[in-house]
């Protein structure tokens, strides 16, 4: 059994210490070890120490004003320790200006204004707010699944990309790096020929399973309780997960039908920044936890790994096909389907995916370049929030643009960041005509069109971020689209020309598609934000307009 994890709490003011250590082991003792330190210079002591002891340190409660090192100086330092512990500042009200540098200084998660009484409503819920993220990111060793397999297997970067963008805790054994993956590859009695092998806490063997079969495994997969649903949303992206928790919280019957894995795209987002109401910023793993958590609390069902592939008008209700031909009805239905990134058309990309190319961030893949030389193809915000992401792992990373400079781009708060990590290297106006390898990726040929140079450098990692298309081809013809796939939904419907699709007196509501009840959301929708705070609106607001057809149709 582990130790408990640690909440490390520090003041020079042994009063205040004493009161703030009793306070948080009352809220939070069941589950954490609280321990104390009364100078800046003793916490770093304590914090290597437990370091060396291979001990989990979940959160740092730190004073700002201490002589010798203040506050926002030893959680400086204290990161270097504990990169993952949670931060927060202990302060007084004239400190508040230092506490908000330090948010960026050392991505601070949040400052306490002293006193901090009543704790029931000023200390517990921010602590515990922190705690959980970070027992969320830290599943105790060995209690998850463990995955078995190669690096340079395109299986097995998708069955661990499958259970890291569905927040499934796994530990990744690679069998050319780790002896003890092989020992444990001959006690399942299969080979590495079956890789990747799963092994789930129960003992259950899976050797090369599907995402369905990993789901259904894990207990992720969900199935329709009931076959008619007041809503139907297609896609757990930000307006996914957004209609849901609008949609089940008015007391719709809500149901969430999601293909990959819950958050869309933002689940890929190493930190999102502009996001309104956390100033650290938070990962979109967070965010699709948190949403995910808020829809099922509201009562909406989620089904996942299951794909919408057509949707059909019947009398009174909208039927929804699912690829496993099943088929379920809804009265109101919201596509969220967002869009996917696009390939990456050189010679050489698709027979190398999963063996070095990899389509958007893939943090899954952290671990193994760690110490490498990486290549990140694009340059706008996912672009620009992987290189951030990759800096703190790999060795050099190297962004390569078309472009001249970056600020067309991406935004201006990313690209001064990039500007100033000293390991990211961007090679404007630079192309990539050719990816070589056979088992594995070797080689990149880049063009640089400013010198007219063609020339072929190793490459351990490419990570492929150049634009993305809207996820409709399913739709076929049954919704109007624009030429290039997006969703037309309220006065768009009836103009460019496709007004012949719309069939009743009054004219399509906000977001309404040409099928009446059905509302688009998102990125998939033309006109929409591409941000995450215009998708989680929009999802909102499509349930706004889906009162409004109720009430039209005396529902
Ligand atoms: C790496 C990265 C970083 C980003 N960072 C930021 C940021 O910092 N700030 C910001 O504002 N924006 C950011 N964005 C953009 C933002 O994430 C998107 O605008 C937002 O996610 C769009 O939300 P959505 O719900 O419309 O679609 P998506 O996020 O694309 O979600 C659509 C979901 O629908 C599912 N789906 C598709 N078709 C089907 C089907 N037929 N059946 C079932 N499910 C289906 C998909 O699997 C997907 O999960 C980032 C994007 C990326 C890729």
């Amino acid at each position: 059994m582990p130790d408990k994890p640690i909440i490390l709490t520090v003041d020079d003011d042994t009063e205040v210490l004493q009161a703030i250590a009793r306070d948080v082991r009352s809220g939070f003792g069941e589950h954490f070890r609280v321990i104390r330190a009364e100078s800046g210079e003793r916490a770093l002591d304590v914090l290597r120490q437990l370091r060396i002891e291979n001990e989990s340190v979940a959160l740092m409660l730190v004073d700002q004003r201490m002589p010798g090192i203040t506050g926002v100086e030893l959680l400086v330092e204290a990161a270097r320790i504990y990169p993952d512990a949670k931060k927060a500042l202990l302060t007084g009200y004239a400190d508040t200006d230092a506490a908000i540098t330090a948010i960026n200084e050392v991505r601070l998660d949040y400052y306490l204004v002293k006193p901090w009484d009543p704790p029931e409503q000023r200390l517990f819920p921010v602590l515990d707010d922190m705690l959980e993220d970070w027992v969320a990111a830290h599943p105790p060793e060995f209690d998850g699944i463990r995955v078995i397999g190669h690096r340079w297997s395109e299986a097995s970067h998708g069955a661990k990309d499958f259970l890291a963008r569905n927040l499934v805790p796994y530990k990744w054994m690679d069998l050319a790096t780790d002896p003890e993956a092989a020992q444990l590859l001959e006690l399942t009695g299969f080979t590495s020929a079956d890789c990747p092998v799963l092994i789930f806490p129960n003992g259950q063997i899976l050797p090369c399973p599907t995402t369905q079969q990993i789901a259904e495994q894990a207990g992720i997969r969900g199935h329709a309780e009931v076959p008619l649903y007041d809503l139907i949303i297609v896609g757990a992206g930000p307006a996914g997960l957004a209609a849901s928790v609008y949609g089940a919280s008015e007391g719709l019957r809500t149901l969430l039908i999601e293909r990959e894995a819950t958050g869309g795209q933002a689940g890929q987002s190493s930190r999102i920044e502009n996001y309104l109401g956390f100033p650290s910023g938070l990962t979109g793993a967070e965010l699709s936890r948190r949403a995910i958590t808020q829809a099922r609390r509201f009562g909406a069902e989620v089904l996942l790994t299951q794909e919408v592939v057509s949707i059909e008008e019947h009398s009174g209700a909208i039927g929804v096909c699912l690829g496993d031909g099943s088929q379920l009805r809804a009265h109101s239905v919201v596509i969220a389907s967002g869009v996917a990134y696009q390939r990456l058309r050189v010679p050489g990309a698709d027979e190398l995916t999963g063996r070095g190319i990899y389509y958007g961030a893939a943090f899954s893949e952290s671990s193994s370049v760690r110490g490498e030389d990486i290549h990140i193809i694009g340059a706008a915000n996912s672009a620009g929030q992987a290189a951030i992401h990759f800096a703190s792992v790999a060795r050099k990373v190297t962004i390569l643009a078309r472009g001249d400079s970056l600020s067309s781009s991406m935004s201006h708060y990313l690209a001064e960041r990039i500007h100033a990590t000293p390991n990211i290297d961007i090679r404007y106006s630079t192309t990539v005509e050719e990816i070589c390898g056979s088992e594995r990726i070797e080689e990149v040929v880049l063009f640089d069109k400013s010198t007219g140079t063609r020339r072929a450098e190793p490459a351990r990692a490419v990570f492929v971020f150049i634009g993305a298309a809207p996820r409709t081809e399913w739709l076929d013809g049954s919704i109007a689209r624009d030429e290039r796939g997006f969703i037309l939904t309220g006065p768009d419907v009836l103009a460019n020309g496709k007004a012949g699709m719309w069939r009743l007196e009054r004219d399509p509501y906000l977001m309404e598609t040409s099928i009446p009840g059905v509302f688009a959301a998102g990125d998939v929708r033309l006109g929409s934000g591409k941000r995450v705070a215009t998708a989680v609106g929009e999802g909102a607001t499509a349930v706004i307009s889906i009162w409004q057809y109720r009430a039209s149709m005396g529902l």
